[in-house]
């Protein structure tokens, strides 16, 4: 029979245990998930493509049948170098749901063999994102249960917190 791989694209910049909580449920239904880090020139991202590709491999080394990669580009010309039909992407909040409605829409109209499928977030990460980690990371804010620990640690080495201003 067919493996069944499903494609996690995303910045994942950086991973966070709500990514992380998607895709543990996937490995559930799919043989294998890959999880493709993109290179987003018009996002400004904290951690390099290659920092972020180490992050997710290091947070998920108990996993077999997850395969970590970065991709330029389109993810349907991805989707089709890795002969893959599906895409996973994790839903949070409604905020989410128009921007991954016309995101599915559009590589569907760009390739009708490829589905995307969306699993909602796990009650404990609904408020987690990538950005707020970042934020509050900066301002020397424990993110500790959001991420995963070798996460945070990078995350301590961004943001050292040496001379940081009390009251101004
Ligand atoms: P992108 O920049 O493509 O939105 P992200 O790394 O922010 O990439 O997210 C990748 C996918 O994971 C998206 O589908 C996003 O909605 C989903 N996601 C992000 N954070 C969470 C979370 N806390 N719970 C469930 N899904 C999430």
């Amino acid at each position: 029979m067919e493996e069944k791989v499903a494609v996690y694209p995303g910045s994942f910049d950086p991973i966070t245990y709500g990514h992380i909580d998607i895709i543990k449920r996937a490995l559930k239904i799919f043989d294998k998930v890959i999880v493709a880090v993109a290179h987003n020139y018009d996002k400004q991202s904290l951690f390099t493509p290659q920092e972020r590709v180490e992050m997710i491999e290091e947070a998920l080394r108990d996993c077999p049948n997850v395969v970590v990669e970065s991709f330029e580009g389109l993810l349907m010309e991805y989707m089709k170098r890795t002969n893959a039909k599906v895409v996973l992407r994790g839903l949070r909040a409604t905020s989410d749901f128009e921007y991954e409605y016309h995101m599915a829409s559009m590589n569907r109209s760009l390739n009708k063999d490829v589905d995307t499928i969306f699993m909602v977030t796990g009650k404990d990460y609904f408020f987690i994102s990538s950005r707020t980690i970042k934020e509050v990371a900066s301002l020397g804010g424990s993110v500790e249960g959001l991420v995963p620990e070798n996460v945070a640690r990078r995350l301590k080495e961004k943001f050292p917190q040496l001379h940081r201003p009390h009251n101004i």
